[in-house]
């Protein structure tokens, strides 16, 4: 079953277009990377699928219900962006809890849904911790256990590991893959990094300037590009 169904999706900034005519299915389960150049789209996309950006034309499905005016809220969707927002004066424990009690839930499942996420991200011996005192890395899985706290049917990523250094980025891309794999819920990943998305999608979505250029799987995309572009980007010997 479609999770997420983008059909015709259009948005102009002012006069100015930045994705055209967008039409793709997200089925359930998927790990689906937007990859494209800086300025292509992605991060407009995946902001109008987690509903931070109007969208300008087209309808957007989530579970098969237009959610062109449903409030980023009220759409369960975890999201984690490339500068982690974590809240600076609140401990490890009380970032995990916020969405929870923001959406009213008892204490006692709070208490139980922090600790499961924290073991599940091993962050356990964290959570005393306020941000400032947390490695780049530490601060990564805590922004994911935040994202993920709710149970998320789907997770939207931006760029989340463009700010850490390699060696943190490949543990860390290991890790994200796990958590899809255990959780079994859909991911959508916006990179710019061909590795990335090469290594951690079943699905790419190749962007440019706001046009969906190919989508496929890494397979399909390396053998069979599409275009000079796609093959250029992806690093296709054709
Ligand atoms: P990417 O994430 O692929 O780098 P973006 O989705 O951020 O691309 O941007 C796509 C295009 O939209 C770019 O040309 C960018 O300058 C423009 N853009 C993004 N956000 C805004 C905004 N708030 N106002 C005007 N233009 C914007
Ligand atoms: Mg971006």
């Amino acid at each position: 079953m479609a999770d997420v169904r983008l059909e015709g999706i259009n948005k102009a900034y002012g006069t100015i277009p930045v994705l055209r005519n967008i039409d793709l299915t997200i089925d359930h389960g998927e790990f689906v990377v937007f990859v494209g150049p800086s300025g292509s789209g992605k991060s407009t996309l995946l902001r109008m699928i987690g509903g931070l950006e109007r969208i300008s034309a087209g309808r957007l499905l989530i579970d098969n219900a237009v959610v062109n005016d449903v409030d980023a809220a009220d759409r369960n969707l975890g999201m984690v962006f490339q500068s982690y927002a974590l809240y600076p004066h609140m401990t490890v424990r009380e970032n995990l809890a916020f969405p929870l009690r923001m959406a009213k839930v008892d204490r006692v499942r709070i208490h139980a849904r922090v600790a499961e996420t924290a073991c599940l991200l091993q962050i356990d011996h964290l959570l005393d911790r306020k941000p400032r005192q947390l490695s780049g890395g530490q601060r990564q899985r805590v922004a994911i256990g935040r994202a993920i706290v709710r149970e998320p049917k789907v997770f939207l990523f931006d760029e989340p590991l463009s700010n850490l250094d390699t060696e943190l980025r490949v543990q860390m891309r290991v890790q994200i893959a796990k958590l899809h794999k255990q959780l079994g819920n859909t991911m959508i990943y916006v990179t710019h990094d061909q590795v990335e998305a090469m290594t951690m999608a079943n699905k790419i979505v190749v962007l440019k300037d706001g046009n969906i250029e190919q989508v496929g799987s890494p397979h399909d995309l390396y053998h069979n590009p599409a275009s000079r572009f796609v093959a250029g980007f992806i690093g296709s010997p054709k």
